[in-house]
């Protein structure tokens, strides 16, 4: 179990050889909403082994485990320091974090310059902890900052300067599976199986190359997922990545894993070693934005017209943002009586995109310059002939107009090829794992 040593990491990042107790009293600031802890520390002349300075060893720890009274005999006090807990408020900065707690500017100034760790001070956030700890002088003897629960920040006073040092936790990482089926929102359906919606936004990033979350989602599509958890001691830290998925949609399954080709960084990857990336994504919107009604789009307001209608249209509010649906080049970036404002792209020879009914183009927009797949070009409106705010998306090859929805798109990147052995021992099992849950589920729902 690898909790115990974070916990002995923390321990030590916190007592670092004081044995610390706690006379601890709440001082009552002036400013009410502003919380301050602040505690008395007796430096012990000996440092105390961190077991020792525990006091639990069920694996569960709390704030007093860190501060709180440890075993420890007859201590000799040789100096009375005071500790204070504070923490960044919105609109805070370090200047008057400081000067609230009553530190010298030029202990700030001290800290700041300690390098490389002092400039880190400079970008802080609400809702993360200072501890500060004084000596009877009011002078600043340590600082410790946690920019996240898994990193430390801890400055400690060597004569006139402060040297700093970064300590990093190793969250306990297991591994979780949910499953969902989707009734009106993919986003509902994964808050309902307990998972937020920053994952599922990462699961349909997998599979946005082949399911438009827009227009294709129904009612009864569902997913399996296989994914990591974070925790420190009890509690939940994070997601880690998501290690293997199946998404149903309209009936059709799609399985994806996470692997690391020879050619670099992780991506995903179909049991058969094709990378899930291609060269165009499904969806030219940023479906997150959009998701409350995800079944919603059935009704495409221009397939009402008796004109030919050569594209797809998404509906979506006014200001969504637009994205390149591959790398390519601007072919132009103007406006029409018909179009209003348009994007169109040039991906290679081959094959032409264009985007349609623009309220704005993004900045940088302009005829010649490159986009990269996924970059914002331009954001959702109904300037031109549109009835309501949506974009209207055609996908073009070697000049013929084609269904985006339905257009085979070429791959991104190659199949593994020669990879495929070692892939395979890689993967094989997740996919297993992933099967042998679903199956549980099936038995379970058919009970
Ligand atoms: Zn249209």
């Amino acid at each position: 179990m690898k909790f115990p040593t974070a916990h002995l990491v923390l321990v030590s990042v916190f007592c670092l050889g004081l044995a610390s107790f706690v006379v601890a009293k709440f001082s009552e600031e002036d400013e009410a909403d502003r919380f301050t802890t602040e505690s008395v520390l007796l430096a012990m002349p000996k440092p105390l082994p961190a077991e020792q300075a525990l006091g639990t060893t069920d694996g569960t720890y709390t704030e007093n485990d860190l501060i709180g009274p440890g075993p420890i005999t007859s201590p000799e006090p040789v100096q009375t320091l005071v500790q204070k807990v504070a923490e960044v408020q919105p609109g805070d900065n370090l200047a008057n974090i400081f000067r609230h707690q009553g530190i010298a500017a030029r202990e700030l100034a001290l800290l700041l310059e300690s390098k490389p760790l002092g400039a880190r001070l400079k970008r802080i956030f609400p809702g993360h902890n200072f501890v500060f700890t004084l000596n009877e002088n009011h002078q600043l003897i340590k600082l410790t900052y946690s920019p996240g629960p898994l990193e430390t920040l801890a400055f400690e006073r060597t004569g006139n300067e402060f040297i700093g040092r970064e300590v990093l936790l190793e969250p306990e990482v297991t591994t979780a599976y949910r499953h969902a089926t989707i009734d009106h929102s993919l986003f509902i359906a994964s808050q309902r199986a307990g998972l937020d919606d920053a994952l599922t936004m990462r699961l349909a990033q997998i599979f946005q190359w082949d399911i438009d979350f827009v227009l294709d989602i129904r009612k009864g599509d569902e997913f399996y997922l296989l994914f990591e958890e974070q925790y420190l001691g009890d509690e939940f830290i994070g997601y880690g990545d998501i290690i293997a998925a199946e998404f149903i949609n309209q009936d059709d399954s799609y399985q994806a894993v996470r692997y690391s080709d020879k050619n670099g960084g992780p991506g995903y990857f179909n049991p058969e070693g094709k990378n899930m990336r291609k060269a165009f994504l499904r969806a030219p919107v940023e479906f997150s934005r959009i998701s409350s009604n995800f079944n919603l789009r059935r009704k495409h307001p221009l397939y009402k017209r008796t004109m030919p209608h050569r594209g797809i249209d998404y509906a979506a509010p006014s200001g969504t943002p637009i994205l390149a649906s591959g790398d390519g080049r601007i072919q132009s970036a103007s406006r029409n009586s018909a179009n209003g404002n348009f994007v169109v792209l040039q991906h290679g020879e081959q094959f032409v995109t264009k985007y349609l009914h623009l309220s704005k183009f993004a900045r940088g927009v302009r005829k010649g310059s490159r986009v990269v797949q996924g970059q914002t070009i331009g954001y959702v409106g109904s300037t031109g002939l549109a009835t309501g705010p949506h974009l209207h998306y055609e996908f073009l090859v070697n000049g013929v107009h084609r269904n985006p929805r339905t257009v085979k798109l070429p791959d991104a990147e190659p199949v593994l090829g020669q990879e495929l052995k070692q892939f395979a021992a890689a993967t094989t099992s997740y996919f297993t794992l992933l099967e042998n849950y679903k199956q549980q589920i099936q038995l379970a729902s058919a009970r």
